[in-house]
């Protein structure tokens, strides 16, 4: 699906949902939602927040995450969890309702993949314990390409440097726990 096309899709959702709450369509949401939908890249709130404020000087912190907050509501961003202590919100899952994440937990990379065999394998554990299966995401935890070929990763420094993406250590994969 072409980018511009989606992203009006999400628009018309978006306002649909708002008016079923009675809230209004404000200039401003259209550009937060244009700003979340712009890119496929997974985001924080904060993130957001000054690619708005690119857009839009005018839009507030408040706003931005007020409107997220709906955005998560009308079923149009996920939010997950890459396991760096904060929110992430994925953009994607209009478009690829069943992807996972692998995540490099060094530099913070993330990729994006489908998979049929994890979703059937998935279905067969939720069914077997009697629930219905509604939505399903699979996170692994890996090291990139590039630092297990070079022993060094350039994501890892650019993240570090932006204080972005730092990952601490984890302890507890590394020691025992008794
Ligand atoms: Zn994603
Ligand atoms: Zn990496």
């Amino acid at each position: 699906m072409e980018a511009g096309v989606g992203r009006e899709i999400q628009q018309d959702r978006l306002e649909a949902f708002l008016r079923r709450k009675g809230l209004r369509w404000t200039g401003q949401r259209a550009k937060i939602v244009a700003s979340a939908f712009s890119k496929q890249e997974h985001f924080t709130a904060d993130e957001l927040f000054s690619r708005v404020r690119n857009t839009c000087e005018a839009i507030s912190r408040a706003t931005v995450y007020r409107t997220l907050a709906l955005l998560v509501d009308a079923g149009l961003l996920r939010e997950i969890d890459l396991g760096d202590n904060q929110t992430t919100y994925d953009p994607n899952f209009l478009e690829k309702p069943s992807h996972h994440h692998l995540v490099c937990i060094d530099c913070g990379r993330v990729l994006e993949f489908e998979d049929a065999e994890i979703d059937l394998l998935n279905q067969r554990v939720t069914r077997r314990f009697g629930f219905n299966p509604l939505r399903q995401t699979l996170k692994i935890e890996a090291n990139c390409e590039q630092l297990r070929l070079n022993g060094r990763c350039p994501n890892l420094i650019a993240a570090r440097v932006s204080g972005q993406r730092f990952r601490k250590p984890r302890q507890a994969s590394h020691t025992p726990t008794r």
